[in-house]
């Protein structure tokens, strides 16, 4: 295996800590960098989407049975080193409402940019996942998902969705480096005033 430089690890750790900095800005509740040996796959959870059926399934490109479940994440997992993770703090009763479509139109978001920010600074493999249907998000007033009815390209760039793969993280698990872990302190408010 070849050894990192100095400069490289640097580039690394800089990378992890604008993104993690950079979700917040753009209105996650926290973030943090972790190993990627953190993760736990959790192939069973997966089996939900079917049964008993989503009402999202089969809508989407990002959605099963188009998008390969945990055993794929599994055989993934191994390549990557770190991850972002980020969260937004809804109340229940938001996110049983229609205005839970604002809120993972926002997750969707910062993770696409996340990963897009990733591949411009050198990480061509940088992977984005979130959860939720991005058909149910961005395609609502589509007749349909063209990816899945055309062949075509996405009209969003949409993430793949993150519940399909089914990860956990262990417990204890610390940042990358002793830091990178934000937190905002304007919890409950940002996803209301876009
Ligand atoms: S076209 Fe719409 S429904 Fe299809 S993958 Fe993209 S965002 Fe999702």
């Amino acid at each position: 295996m070849k050894m990192e430089t100095g400069n490289e690890i640097q580039a690394k750790t800089d990378l992890l800590n604008d993104l993690v900095h950079l979700a917040i800005d753009e209105g996650a509740d926290g973030a943090v960098a972790i190993p990627a040996a953190a993760i736990v796959v959790v192939p069973g959870l997966a089996d939900l989407c079917h049964d008993p059926k989503c009402e999202n399934y089969g809508l989407s490109a990002s959605c099963p049975p188009y998008v390969s479940g945990p055993q794929m994440m599994q055989r993934l997992l191994p390549r990557f080193e770190h991850a972002i993770f980020f969260k937004i703090d809804v109340p229940t009763d938001i996110l049983l409402s229609n205005e839970r479509r604002h809120v993972f139109k926002i997750l969707h978001t910062i993770a696409s940019l996340l990963e897009r920010t990733a591949v411009k600074r050198g990480f061509s493999d940088a992977m984005a996942l979130a959860g939720g249907s991005c058909k149910e998000i961005f395609c609502m007033d589509q007749p349909n998902c063209q990816v899945v009815e055309q062949g075509s390209p996405c009209r969003h760039q949409a993430p793949r969705c993150c519940q399909i793969f089914h990860v956990r993280i262990r417990n204890q698990c610390l940042p990358v480096n002793g830091g990178c872990r934000v937190e905002n302190g304007s919890s409950h408010t940002k996803y209301h005033s876009r």
